[in-house]
């Protein structure tokens, strides 16, 4: 079968490998969609030894299920699944909470990180992986995975300051970040201010329910304070999906005094934290700040919910296969808007 693999750290190409096999506990999938993720970028660029090699990348899959391994019951040929990606011990304090994401056995593994993933014709996951998509559109689902479950986890994180009448600031409108506009246009009552860059991606935000753009540049925080007010007052939620020097220096100066900044984006940025009392303090008193990573599998089935009710909608860029090492190198000069997601 086809696979588009990471054949040495940096290297993407598409390969000719075996057909892979479902293995006791697992399901090989029919791989429908995947998504593109930044972290593949991430995954590319890291030091040799970070991630085995050769591997298969790609960890927002949706397909439907060809073969079922030995001791499997509840799935069946045909049937259409999204895939968790991450695969914790299952064991330790965090997994037997359901929290896969922060395992405190395995480092970041999963489908597409630690074990070969979706771009491919076909991928085994374990079955323990899968969840049901009725007869959502495969392109629409896979994106659900890391795109839909990542903001969706923040958001969750953030809840109980996200209050009717509150205010949360996205920044970044790309594959996470406009999911995260829609996810809180359906799960809470808040004004949302968009900022990104990229007049199409504040054009996207705005279609999708943001209340106020703002397009980022060396004034960004005096134009977001023209909308939230001087401290200690300010944005009560800042969600950063960019993760860079300039992103996170505007949301720790915009988040008002008790409020919640949450770190998505994975772009290498510092955030100083210095406590002290007689100069404005790097971030304000009483703000907490924290590093979301993922998602847990009960999320990912509410974020599925929430897609086949209607109210979660991935802005989809398609690629074929042979495609797939363009659409990351659209990717990496930030030259896709909403996702893209590569279709075997
Ligand atoms: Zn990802
Ligand atoms: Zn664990």
């Amino acid at each position: 079968m086809r696979a588009v693999r990471m054949t040495a750290p940096g290297v993407l190409e598409q390969v000719e490998v075996a057909t892979p096999t479902a293995g006791p506990g697992e399901v090989l999938l029919r791989v429908g969609a995947v998504g593109a993720c930044h972290s593949d970028l991430h995954i590319l660029d890291a030091p040799a030894g970070t991630f085995p090699t050769p591997i298969t990348l790609g960890h927002e899959i949706a397909g439907t299920v060809d073969q079922v391994g030995a001791g499997v019951t509840g799935w069946s040929a045909g049937d259409r699944a999204a895939v968790y990606g991450i695969i914790g011990c299952g064991r330790c304090r965090a997994c037997l909470r359901g929290l896969e994401n922060q395992c405190r056995v395995v480092p970041v593994g999963g489908v597409g990180l630690s074990r070969d993933g979706g771009l491919a014709d076909q991928v085994a996951v374990p079955a323990s992986r899968l969840l049901r998509i009725g007869d959502m559109d495969l392109t629409q689902a896979a994106p659900l995975t890391d795109a839909g479950l990542t903001p969706y986890h923040a958001i969750e994180l953030a809840r109980p300051k996200l209050r009717p009448g509150t205010t949360c600031v996205v920044i970044g409108i790309g594959g996470l970040g406009h999911m995260a506009v829609q996810i809180l246009v359906a799960t809470t009552a808040v004004r949302i201010i968009a900022v990104d860059t990229s007049v199409a991606a504040l054009d996207l935000a705005s279609r999708m329910g943001a209340h106020e753009v703002v397009q980022a540049g060396p004034d960004s925080v005096d134009k977001i304070r023209a909308l939230v007010g001087p401290p200690p007052d300010g944005a009560d939620v800042v969600l950063d999906f960019v993760g860079a020097d300039p992103t996170l220096t505007t949301a720790r100066q915009v988040v008002a005094t008790g409020g919640r900044l949450l770190l998505v984006g994975l772009a290498g940025g510092t955030l100083p934290v210095r406590p002290v009392a007689d100069e404005p303090p790097t971030v304000p008193l009483e703000t907490s700040v924290e590093v979301p990573f993922w998602g847990t599998r009960a999320e990912l089935q509410e974020v599925i919910a929430l897609a086949r009710l209607g109210q979660l909608h991935a802005d989809v860029q398609a690629f074929p296969l042979d495609q797939a090492p363009e659409a990351y190198e659209l990717l990496r000069r930030g030259e896709i808007h909403g996702r893209a997601v590569i279709v075997p």
